[in-house]
């Protein structure tokens, strides 16, 4: 059930390296590194992908946005970055649970 990796992860029932959290959303170091410094952007509601947030919800983009200034100005080297989002399988969506990339330290 790889989808509710991430929903375990913000209940506190599987360990994490958490960066940065708010009410909404989690930062979290990636498994698998893709880039000297690769973090996770996850909203604590579960959204499929970014098209299936909802107009009356985005104020997730918001505190997407805000968590990533927040990284760029605040993690050594990271002030220069990329931030990648796989929409769906043939995107390369493995886990069905909206999460921003955000990889940086190049
Ligand atoms: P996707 O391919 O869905 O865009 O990215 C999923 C990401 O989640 C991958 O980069 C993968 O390394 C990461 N990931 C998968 N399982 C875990 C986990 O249990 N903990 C953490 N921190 N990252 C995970």
């Amino acid at each position: 059930m790889k989808e509710i990796i991430f929903l375990k992860i913000i209940d506190r029932k599987i360990p994490a390296d958490i960066i940065y959290e708010t009410e909404f959303i989690i930062v979290i170091k990636d498994i698998n590194p893709q880039a000297p410094i690769h973090f996770l952007i996850i909203p604590k509601k579960q959204f499929k992908t970014i098209s299936d947030i909802p107009k009356e919800e985005f104020f997730y983009f918001s505190e997407i946005f805000t968590a990533i200034q927040y990284l760029s100005k605040t993690i050594p080297k990271a002030d220069q970055y990329k931030i990648i989002i796989n929409n769906g399988e043939k995107a390369g969506q493995c886990i069905f649970h909206l999460h921003i990339h955000f990889l940086a330290g190049f």
